[in-house]
């Protein structure tokens, strides 16, 4: 079954792809900064999982809206 990106409709590859935290959807993101791909959402760390956590662009508004820092997330 051929996936697709949660943002931008696109066919998934195998790899530099995440699945988003919240919506569960998978989209691009590149897992090495020499990977030369778009990237559909982003990462950040998940206090109480310890660990890092993806999230995708359709997500990060609530996920900003949900933290007291959201000067962490900088959309520029
Ligand atoms: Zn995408
Ligand atoms: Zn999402």
């Amino acid at each position: 079954m051929e996936q697709v990106c949660c943002v931008c409709g696109e066919a998934l590859e195998d790899d530099n792809v995440s699945r988003c935290r919240l919506c569960g959807g998978g989209f691009h993101l590149a897992w090495s900064t020499e990977a030369n791909i778009k990237e559909c959402g982003s990462y950040f760390f998940h206090e109480q999982t310890c660990g890092l956590s993806f999230i995708c662009r359709n997500c990060e508004p609530s996920l900003s809206a949900d933290r007291q820092s959201p000067s962490q997330f900088t959309t520029s």
